[in-house]
């Protein structure tokens, strides 16, 4: 289990996992496993070491917190995340800048949020698979209204109501969501304007083939965004800036 402790004296912060008391490796000048060396390490002593007779204190880390603009399997980046002592709450950036160096962990001022950017139909992966799909194929005028249709009724979708898939997607700003199934009805509709009779019923059977499985889904592309909130003993400043709120964009 990681712990996340705080000195209340220097608001400093250590993440203990797992891993603080596991010797670590490292390569000796000559490069051979003779020179494979393991270093005994202990971080965690090291703090309490260093702060001691210090107050400490346990923060709790607030679900679904974590940002980060990188990919979850990139190693070298920067994300942040929230936590809790029950009264306050704290911004913490996680971040590595070498490959092999540890991660490390600071208090930072602010706050953050997350604003949707954009959302989209994956118009690329609906063609292809539309092409692939059809025999005889659709015409290219029929695709591009098929488009233009699931577009239209996107927009006047709410993001925050709709269902989110987090396995789609490697990246923690990019989101997929399956579409509602009163949109979907109100797509199926629609499609009488486009497809007749055998053309209607295939388009039918591909929604619903692929309103799960990822080409229908909706991608949201969301943005972090910082407030600083200004320090009280600096002259000229405002005392705080302006506190956005996790706001997600409405179109409704
Ligand atoms: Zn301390």
């Amino acid at each position: 289990m990681n712990q996340l402790i705080r000195c209340k004296n220097c608001d400093e912060i250590f993440m203990k996992t797992p891993f603080d008391q596991y010797p670590e490796y490292e390569f000796g000048s000559g490069r051979s496993l003779d020179n494979f060396r393991s270093v005994e390490r202990d971080d965690f002593q090291e703090f309490l070491i260093h702060h001691h007779g210090h107050q400490l204190e346990n923060l709790k880390v607030i679900e679904d917190s974590f940002v980060s603009e990188k990919a979850y399997s990139e190693p070298v980046k920067a994300s942040f995340l929230k936590a809790t002592n029950g009264k306050e709450r704290f911004v913490v950036k996680k971040f590595r800048e070498r490959i092999d160096e540890p991660l490390k962990y600071l208090l930072v001022p602010g706050d953050y949020s997350l604003k949707c950017i954009t959302v989209e139909v994956q118009s690329e992966e609906i063609a292809k698979q539309l092409k692939r799909e059809f025999k005889p194929p659709l015409a290219q005028g029929k695709i591009d209204a098929f488009l233009k249709l699931y577009r239209a009724i996107v927009e006047d979708v709410a993001i925050e109501d709709l269902e989110r898939i987090p396995e789609e997607s490697d990246r923690p700003l990019e989101v997929y969501y399956r579409i509602d199934d009163v949109s979907l009805m109100y797509l199926l509709r629609n499609c009488h304007n486009i497809f007749k009779g055998r053309e209607y019923s295939a388009m039918e059977e591909f929604i619903h083939r692929h309103k799960d499985d990822g080409v229908l889904l909706l991608k949201a592309t969301y943005r972090i965004q910082f407030t600083e909130i200004a320090k009280p003993e600096k002259k000229g400043t405002p005392a705080s800036l302006p506190f956005e709120e996790e706001k997600i964009v409405k179109k409704r």
